[in-house]
């Protein structure tokens, strides 16, 4: 089953990676491989089966020599053909190799199919492109536990009716909600509460940006089909009637769990982490927890993962044994009934699905529930399994139950973690060590109840020597375990770290160490505590989670004394997928037990992992990127050696693009340090994410047209940037790349934003024609005349991010033709409110044969200029996936 699974997740991964779902010729050659490959495994096996029971009559069982399970020998001893043997011998092995090779095919065709089928399924659910950004009612219920946020909430609702005439489309029934506390305080959003509610929806779309989580994929994954908000809130009406079902009452009771740990530890610094243990909502947890947790790579542990679940499932099982060990029933012993081994396996199993059920059945807990599950079936019904195909059936079955699982860090933390303690403790001597205390045993009870028992001064020896005994056996045994719990956190240690290089652009140094100190606390203590708060009547819970609470204060402190170590963590450029498939070999290879052959030169493998940033672009030439960060403009300018950001996105009034994208951008391109930071102007879609970007990346320049009492000037001068005032006429070189201001004139900010956004020119130096860029930011007609009438020369550039968003205020036709551009970029949010860019002024570009892109459709673009050479690439062109859904431009 290992070959079947492991196919099956290669298959599902592949579909995954699709830019378009097979059509009716894919299917047909998908179905042709499949067959083909079932066939020829199966005429392998039984050719072998053949091979290996000819004239012996032994091999019966198909299952047993299937596919190599044979063996050579006994085929060769009774299919003795001296002259032949060779020449069998190799076609066998042949036979051999090709039939596994078409089960790994056939599973892989089958997950491919099955991930394509279930895709097409879910992609036919959708809104009606005429529903968009309308007023609509619907009618339905809360679905899942809301997260609050900066007195907005955000939550699933299941829509029971839609209130507007059928549009003949198969419409969602769960869509993703946000309400926000306008001119009334949030309503108590509980699961299962009927509403009728007027909103406004969009079909999923998350920003597009190259080396960037994918949003769009995690609300496929969902099966969120429609996102919104209330449009209206006086207008939402709460119905009579709770719905019902399973689901919903696992959520309530979810609510409940919370609305109970926000009463008892309410304005505690670490509450966040106690509703994340307790129910596995993540979102009350506060942005400096998460940032000492990742920085010291124990976020893990907030996480209810299926360390947490292992944890309560052996602990359940052992109280159920024990119990059922004591218990009577009429007169007989229970587990003369029914062994206590197997009531405590099922109370473990029981305990974990429950845990998983409070978890929100996340990744890593299906991971360890299905694991649970076989394991147990396989003991209760009897059979033997390994523990790797106890791993495969629970990636098989994870995989079953949601294929998009794949596209999240989650399954591959998870699922790699565990793949590499199973790979070291196969490989380790184990056994070993098992041994010891059965010697121990001896020792401590030597033969003494013998009929020839020793007299007493021989007996006393005997005692003091196995006193002693004792103590070594206990010395022993404290310092193998000690001795396997290192390796198996070295194991999984050295196994993540290509994955959180390329997940978190980071590997936590200190990681290992603080590991070694937060999972016994948090596992043997905080989390036992949190459960128990939650399987006991208040008042008494209270006890519980103050006790968790108080814990987490004493572990804060140690964590953040590990991150105040100077080489707590060090930050990578995010791998591309040789480097990652060269450090996976090296980890495989370091990780393989001893006598595997030169295990000493994997260390060498994760060279390319470590190997500094990617190098800028050649001397002479500069990137530009425009990044999708919805409405607003942030564009990153890179020469060889310096890197520019121009703006920063929306901040936490919307979107928080500054966190979200930008920083996580800039550290996974390698950009630990921007040589200046320009904010073009104080409107809150470029200058929103500027603080989160001098929150975590150094500055050295920071130039801005904000007036000097603005606090991010404060911000700025506290990080130790030097800060200038953005005016014309500022110009520099870097790496053979001029950079010149061209607007605002210096002196005092008198008119409204937009008028006095900096303008910045980027040109190419070098012999050849040169290659500009202009970054607009938000001027209107005004300034784009006054900069006209001053010097249109100046203006000439190849590469325009178009001024203003493409609004009608701006791009006025001789300010085109001055700057005469060969390629023009619109940030722009996907169906944002301002109606940008206005259609007469996206028609004025197209007809001039500009090459358009717009950051709601193509996402992120990246512009290599040369001197007299550009190359233009845009997310979609080049990434696109299958789910990701072309809005209907609006005709030109
Ligand atoms: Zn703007
Ligand atoms: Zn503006």
């Amino acid at each position: 089953m290992r070959a079947v699974w492991g196919g099956f997740a290669l298959g599902v991964l592949f579909l995954q990676w699709q830019a378009a779902l097979p059509g009716r010729d894919g299917w047909f050659l998908l179905v042709v491989a499949t067959l083909a490959a079932v066939s020829w495994a199966a005429l392998t096996a039984r050719a072998l089966a053949g091979a290996a029971g000819c004239g012996c009559g032994r091999h019966n069982d198909l299952h047993d020599v299937s596919l190599g399970r044979g063996r050579p020998d006994d085929a060769g001893a009774c299919c003795a053909r001296p002259l032949a043997g060779r020449y069998y011998g190799c076609r066998r092995r042949w036979r051999r190799w090709s039939g596994w090779l078409a089960v790994w095919l056939a599973a892989a065709c089958i997950g491919f199919g099955y991930a394509a089928y279930r895709a097409q399924l879910r992609l036919a659910v959708a809104l009606p492109a005429a529903w968009e950004k309308r007023d609509i009612d619907v009618t339905g219920y809360v679905a899942g536990l809301p997260s609050y946020a900066e007195g907005r909430a955000r939550f699933l609702f299941a829509v029971q009716s839609w209130g507007t005439p059928d549009a003949g489309a198969v419409l969602p029934r769960t869509i993703q909600l946000t309400w926000v506390a306008r001119d009334a305080p949030l309503p108590p959003l509980v699961p299962g509460a009927r509403w009728c509610l007027p909103v406004r929806l969009k079909r999923p779309h998350g920003e597009r940006n190259f080396g960037l989580r994918d949003a769009e994929a995690a609300l496929l994954a969902r099966g969120v089909r429609a996102t919104g908000y209330v449009s209206e809130p006086l207008r939402a009406l709460r119905l009579p009637g709770e719905a019902g079902g399973i689901g919903t009452a696992i959520e309530r009771w979810r609510a409940a769990v919370r609305a109970r740990i926000d009463a008892v530890l309410a304005g505690k610094p670490h509450r966040g982490i106690v509703v994340a243990l307790a129910t596995g909502a993540q979102d009350a947890v506060s942005a400096a927890d998460w940032r000492l947790l990742r920085n010291t790579g124990t976020s893990h542990l907030v996480a209810i993962s299926g360390l947490h679940l292992a944890f309560v499932a052996g602990l359940a099982g052992w109280a159920a044994g024990a119990l059922w060990r004591r218990a009577r029933w009429r007169g007989i012993d229970a587990p003369l009934i029914v062994p206590a081994q197997k009531v405590a396996v099922a109370g473990a199993v029981c305990a974990a699905a429950v845990h998983a059920a409070l978890a929100g059945f996340n990744v890593p807990v299906q991971r360890a529930l299905w694991m649970l599950a076989v394991a147990a079936a396989a003991l209760l019904t009897g059979r033997n399994v390994a523990r790797s195909q106890v791993l495969a059936w629970a990636l098989g079955l994870v995989l079953i139950r949601d294929p998009w699982a794949v596209t999240a860090a989650g399954f591959w933390l998870s699922f790699c973690a565990v793949a590499a303690i199973l790979f070291v403790v196969t490989g380790a001597p184990g056994a070993r060590w098992d041994n010891r205390p059965d010697d121990v045993a001896e020792l401590v009870y030597p033969a003494d109840d013998a009929p020839d028992a020793p007299p007493d001064a021989a007996r006393k020896r005997r005692f003091l020597a196995g006193l002693a005994g004792a103590a070594r056996g206990l010395v022993n045994r404290l310092m193998s375990r000690l001795t396997g719990g290192a390796r198996v956190q070295w194991a999984v240690t050295i196994a993540l770290a290509p994955l959180t290089a390329y997940w978190f652009a980071q590997i936590p140094l200190v990681g290992p160490f603080a590991n070694a100190l937060a999972i016994p606390i948090v596992s043997a203590l905080v989390t036992p505590a949190v459960l128990v708060s939650v399987a006991i009547a208040p008042p008494l819970d209270a006890f519980a989670l103050r006790a968790a609470h108080a814990l987490l204060e004493v572990l804060a402190v140690v964590l953040g004394r590990f991150e105040s170590v100077p080489w707590a963590v060090l930050r990578l450029p995010q791998p591309h997928a040789w480097t990652l498939a060269c450090a996976a070999l090296g980890v495989a290879w370091r990780l393989a037990p001893r006598g595997w052959p030169l295990r000493w030169i994997a260390p060498f493998m994760w060279l390319p992992l470590l190997a500094p940033a990617p190098a800028g672009p050649p001397s002479g030439t500069f990137r530009l990127t425009a990044l999708d960060i919805g409405q607003g403009t942030s564009v990153l300018v890179q020469t060889a050696r310096h890197a520019l950001l121009f703006d920063a996105g929306p901040g936490p009034e919307s979107t928080h693009a500054g966190e979200r994208i930008v920083v996580p951008y800039l550290h996974a391109h390698g950009v630990e340090r921007l040589d200046m930071l320009i904010v073009s102007h104080d409107d809150s879609d470029h200058s929103g994410g500027v603080q989160a970007v001098l929150d975590e990346i150094a500055v050295n320049q920071f130039v801005a047209a904000i007036r000097p009492e603005h606090p991010l000037l404060t911000s700025a001068r506290r990080t130790g940037a030097q800060v200038v005032q953005c005016a014309a006429g500022q110009r520099w070189r870097w790496d053979g790349v001029d950079f010149e201001m061209l607007w605002p004139d210096a002196g005092p900010l008198v008119h409204k934003p937009n008028a006095h956004s900096c303008v910045l020119r980027v040109s190419t130096t070098a012999p050849g024609e040169p290659s500009a860029a202009l970054l607009a930011a938000d001027i209107e007609a005004a300034a784009e005349r006054t900069l006209v009438s001053r010097a249109p020369d100046r203006l000439r550039a190849q590469v325009l991010v178009v001024p203003h968003h493409g609004s009608r205020t701006s791009s006025t036709e001789p300010f085109l033709d001055s700057v005469w551009p060969l390629v023009a970029i619109f940030q722009v949010g996907y169906l944002n409110r301002f109606h940008h860019p206005h259609p007469g002024v996206y028609a004025r570009y197209a007809m001039r044969d500009i090459v358009l892109a717009r950051s709601d459709i193509d996402g992120a673009v990246r512009v290599e200029a040369r001197p007299g050479d550009l190359a233009v690439e845009r997310f979609i062109d080049t990434q696109r996936r299958y789910w990701m859904d072309a809005p209907d431009v609006e005709p030109i």
